[in-house]
C-alpha cells in the first residue's frame, strides 16, 4: 500500500513538473486618490505595494520573457517562486509607480505600449519609456492602436505589428521581441505576421491554453486581491486552472 502512495506522489510530481505555466500577471491601471475603486482593470498604488510587498516577502523573484522561453523551448530549470509581471497600455503610472515600486522589490517588468499613446496626456513619454527599458525592464509592444486584430477582417500589418517595433526599438536602443494581442484575442493568422516580423513570443490574457510560446497565458490580476489571495491564484494558475 505504501508503495502504492508513492507511485501515486510520483505521478502527480510528474504531472506538475510538466505543466510549464509560470504565472504572468496582467496589470493596467494604477491609480492614487480616491477616484477609482480597485477591480479587474484598476489597482491603487497601495494595494499594488501590498501585493507586490507580500509577493517578496514569500520568495517570489521575476524573470523576463527571454528566460521564459528558455524554460519552455530549450526546458532549461527555473527555480521555484519565478513569475513574470506586465503592464498593459502605457499609462502614464507605470512610470511614475510601477517602476518605483518593482524597483524596490528587486523586481522587473514587461511593459507593453501602444505606440499611438505615446507623448499622450495620461501616458508615457519617449523618454520616460527609455528610462524603463534602462532601468532592466522590458519594453515590448502592444499594436498601434489596440484594434480588434482578430475580428477585422482586413488588418494593416504595416501599422500594427511592424511600425510599433521599430518605433519601440528607436525610442530603447534595445530588440523588441515580445508583443501582447489588444483584447488577448489571437488567431493563427496573427501568429503568422507575428513569426515572419521576428517577434520571438506573444502574450494573450487567460484564453486558451495552447502549447505555444506565441498564445502564452497571463493571469488579469484583480485590484481587489489581498497580496495572500494573490498568491492561492498564481498557484492555482501553476496547477493550469
Ligand atoms: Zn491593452
Amino acid at each position: 500500500m505504501k508503495y502504492l502512495i508513492l507511485l501515486f506522489v510520483m505521478a502527480l510530481a510528474a504531472k506538475n513538473a510538466s505543466a510549464q505555466n509560470i504565472p504572468v500577471l496582467c496589470y493596467h491601471q494604477i491609480y492614487t486618490g480616491g477616484n477609482h475603486k480597485n477591480d479587474l482593470l484598476h489597482i491603487s498604488w497601495e494595494q499594488l505595494n501590498n501585493q507586490l510587498k507580500t509577493l517578496a516577502d514569500s520568495g517570489y523573484h521575476t524573470i523576463l520573457p527571454d528566460e521564459l522561453l528558455m524554460y519552455l523551448t530549450e526546458k532549461k530549470t527555473i527555480s521555484p517562486g519565478s513569475f513574470i509581471i506586465t503592464f498593459d497600455d502605457s499609462h502614464k503610472e507605470h512610470f511614475s509607480i510601477a517602476d518605483s515600486l518593482l524597483r524596490r522589490y528587486g523586481f522587473r517588468g514587461v511593459f507593453f505600449v501602444m505606440t499611438v499613446t505615446i507623448e499622450k496626456p495620461g501616458y508615457m513619454t519617449a523618454a520616460q519609456i527609455k528610462e524603463l527599458a534602462g532601468h532592466g525592464h522590458i519594453v515590448a509592444a502592444h499594436t498601434w492602436d489596440h484594434p480588434h486584430l482578430y475580428t477585422t477582417g482586413k488588418m494593416d500589418w504595416e501599422k500594427q505589428l511592424i511600425h510599433p517595433r521599430k518605433v519601440l526599438e528607436k525610442i530603447t536602443g534595445k530588440p523588441v521581441w515580445y508583443f501582447a494581442y489588444p483584447f488577448g484575442e489571437w488567431n493563427d493568422t496573427i501568429i503568422s505576421y507575428l513569426k515572419k516580423n521576428g517577434y520571438r513570443a506573444a502574450f494573450q490574457l487567460n484564453g486558451r491554453r495552447e502549447n505555444t510560446v506565441y498564445t502564452i497565458r497571463r493571469m488579469m490580476v484583480d485590484g481587489r486581491w489581498s497580496g495572500t489571495r494573490l498568491q492561492q491564484e498564481m498557484t492555482r494558475f501553476n496547477k493550469g486552472d
